[in-house]
């Protein structure tokens, strides 16, 4: 029996150009998207589940330094990082999240313990802290998740008194060190505005594993410059995640609040459930007519029971990439 299992992941949507993307940077997104999948991947076609296969993805987003999850993780107001995660199974509907930490060192196990060992599903702060501990997960000093490039955002942020997501963050850096290595003032470059609708940076990954199961989990910093004890979508089952054998997985990516506030992953498969639509019908829906009714702007990855894959945005561009099991992994940033 030929096995449709299929993992994918995104490292965040927006204002991705490649105007502003010098090519070793380029190759450096690419690179890191291909060994997670490939990584994944392995664990699908060893006939692991999808459960762990999303775990294991996220978990390495989250350790590696490009994305805005665990190390490389957005600063809020006060300099500090607040991290968010969720996970769910679509098997049984079980789920768990965990928001505003600052000691996980990987946010996504601990949701995933969440599901695991608690009867509850959302923990926050000291609260979900306390649970990781109790669980024996890993502690880090908050100085863990400082990266220098993300250290520059915030800076560029506070300087712009805005919240910002992470990828317009990374575009105005770009657009500042090309004004600085041009030696030319602050005017004589064009100047990215910074619309905070713009602005995204979260990682997630779906799948579908040789049993026919589904799980999605999702993982982010949040939005620079954001105030301490916002929470966005991702660690929200609905909003920023969602899993049902009987209908897909979805990882969300985008303005947080507008995901919140459209149910977003929740409605991909409501919409199949409900409308009899395709994945692919449901999810372009929800990103490119619903989200856009309230300016939310971003995107999703998902995939159907039969091992569908869509990876629809609405920005410039989004980190992205899928792996079938005896495939070479596909891996994507702009449109
Ligand atoms: N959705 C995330 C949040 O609002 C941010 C993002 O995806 O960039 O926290």
């Amino acid at each position: 029996m030929k096995s449709n299992a299929v993992l994918a992941i995104h490292g965040g949507a927006g204002t991705i150009l490649r105007a502003s993307m010098a090519p070793e940077v380029e190759n450096r997104y690419l690179d890191a998207l291909n060994r997670i999948l490939a990584a994944g991947q392995r664990i699908l076609a060893e006939g692991g589940s999808a459960l762990d296969a999303v775990e294991e993805a996220v978990r390495l987003l989250e350790d590696c330094p490009l994305f805005n999850a665990g190390h490389g993780a957005v600063f809020t107001s006060a300099g500090t990082h607040e991290l968010d995660a969720s996970i769910m199974d679509g098997r049984s509907l079980e789920a768990g999240a965990v928001c505003c930490v600052t000691r996980v060192r990987n946010p996504v196990r601990a949701a995933r313990r969440v599901l695991e060992k608690s009867e509850h599903v959302l923990f926050t702060g000291e609260g979900a802290e306390a649970f990781a501990a109790a669980q024996g997960l890993e502690f880090v000093d908050p100085g863990y998740f400082h990266t220098d490039s993300r250290y520059r955002q915030w800076q560029l942020a506070r300087g712009e008194a805005r919240a910002m997501l992470d990828h317009d963050g990374a575009t105005l850096q770009a657009n500042a060190e090309a004004r600085a290595a041009a030696n030319a003032s602050a005017d004589s470059l064009p100047h990215e505005p910074i619309d905070p609708n713009r602005k995204y940076g979260t990682v997630g990954a779906v799948a579908l594993d040789a049993h026919g199961h589904l799980a999605a989990a999702t993982s982010t910093g949040g939005i620079t410059n954001k105030q301490v004890g916002r929470v966005g979508d991702a660690p929200l089952i609905g909003a920023g995640c969602y899993a049902d054998d009987a209908t897909c997985a979805v990882s969300t990516t985008g303005s947080g609040e507008m995901f919140m506030r459209m149910v977003a992953a929740y409605d991909v498969a409501a919409q199949m459930k409900y409308r009899g639509v395709s994945l692919s019908e449901a999810a372009t829906n929800v990103v490119m007519e619903q989200l856009p009714r309230i300016d939310g702007r971003g995107g999703l990855i998902a995939v159907d029971a039969q091992g569908n894959v869509v990876l629809p945005f609405n920005t410039e561009g989004m980190y992205r990439g899928y792996a079938r099991v005896g495939e070479a992994p596909v891996a994507l940033i702009y449109a």
